[in-house]
């Protein structure tokens, strides 16, 4: 039976994340890792797409006239169906590697806060790029897998998933969400806020990817000790003149910057284990609070989660690739994990 499924069946498994699309093929592994970006020419009634991924990436804020790169899934929804569709067949032809049509079944990973009518556009977005079965699976039980997480099991287990433009929460117990949240508070607002930071005290106008890689670099949650060495040379225009203009700054100051909303993402997993069941909760202290998603990669914030909860914090191995591989588990076990499926 497993050999003709392999023969006759492609299964996929898609991390459609607000800021990277990963995409899983059963018994091959991750096959796509890109930018969930798509340029879009506006011509007249029709909308054209120039590039999807990462060529549409390197558009970012460089476009002009009727050319723009969107993000279809900027803040945890989906703020363009048609061209989140786009987006998505262009990636399932990119990794199709035969032409020869195969039935295939798609499991799509959605944001847990996601309304049924998005999910539904993301399941018939998917049936039109050729699948004969879709299914969907939250983000956070994906994440809880991919981590290797127990959580078909009697026991507590706390995950919280931090991407580009949504953290989610979830704490499950025997293959079921106790309690979940999703924030719109994640690595877009870290961005945003450096943005804000050097535009009041510096009076300098920078864009969404050099704000990126200042936090990737000389980010953190919080200092434990200073390094003055930790800088680094940004260029951007001079607010009130206009004039390109370059300044050194520090670790301190993006720490400084970062701080509102670090301290939002602690606020929701302290409120996440104040509504949890006590049981639950002993089970969590023990094994820890798991991070996924980009935005775990930022420098100290599990420690200082980790002291904001009194509860451990472990960081997924390949925090980046851990909602995919979670799905990839959840299509080579179907039977193991089906019943997580949803259907719309
Ligand atoms: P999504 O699932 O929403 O697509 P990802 O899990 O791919 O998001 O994470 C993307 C986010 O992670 C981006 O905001 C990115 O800047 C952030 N990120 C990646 N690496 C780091 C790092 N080393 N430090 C801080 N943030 C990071
Ligand atoms: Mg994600």
């Amino acid at each position: 039976m497993g050999r003709l499924r392999d023969l006759f069946f492609v299964d996929i498994a898609i991390d459609l994340g607000t800021a990277n699309t990963l995409v899983y093929i059963r018994n091959k592994g991750i096959m796509l890792n890109e930018p969930s970006v798509v340029a879009i020419q506006r011509l007249r009634n029709t909308t054209k797409v120039l590039a999807v991924g990462n060529d549409a990436k390197r558009m970012l804020g460089r476009t002009s006239g009727n050319i723009s790169a969107i993000r279809p899934l900027k803040d945890g929804v989906i703020a363009d169906f048609e061209v989140a569709e786009q987006m998505i067949k262009y990636f399932i032809k990119k990794v199709f590697t035969t032409n020869y049509l195969k039935r295939s079944l798609i499991l799509v990973c959605v944001p847990s806060g996601s309304t049924p009518v998005e999910r539904r556009a993301i399941q018939d977005s998917a049936y039109n790029a050729g699948a004969t079965h879709v299914y969907l699976v939250e983000e956070p039980i994906a994440a809880a897998i991919g981590a290797n997480l127990p959580i078909l099991d009697p026991l507590g287990s706390m995950v919280v998933d931090i991407g580009g433009g949504t953290t989610e929460v979830a704490i499950m117990s025997l293959g079921g969400i106790v309690y979940s949240r999703s924030a719109k508070v994640a690595g877009d607002k870290m961005d945003d806020s450096i943005i804000q930071y050097l535009k009041k005290h510096h009076n300098m106008i920078i864009g969404e990817t050099t704000a990126q890689k200042i936090k990737e670099t000389i980010g953190s949650a919080m200092i434990t000790k200073k390094n003055p060495n930790n800088t680094l040379l940004i260029k951007g225009l001079d607010f009130s003149t206009g004039f390109p203009k370059e300044i050194l700054i520090d670790e301190s100051q993006v720490q400084e910057a970062l701080s509102e909303y670090v301290a939002h993402i602690l606020e929701i997993c302290r409120d996440s284990l104040e509504s949890t069941p006590p049981e639950l909760v002993g089970d969590i202290m023990e094994k820890g609070i798991v991070l996924a998603g980009g935005g775990s990669l930022l420098k100290n914030l599990d420690l200082y989660i980790s002291q904001g909860t009194g509860v451990p914090v472990i960081i997924a191995p390949n925090a980046l690739e851990c909602v995919a591989r979670g799905t990839g588990k959840m299509i080579e076990k179907f039977d193991k994990f089906k019943n997580l499926f949803t259907y719309y």
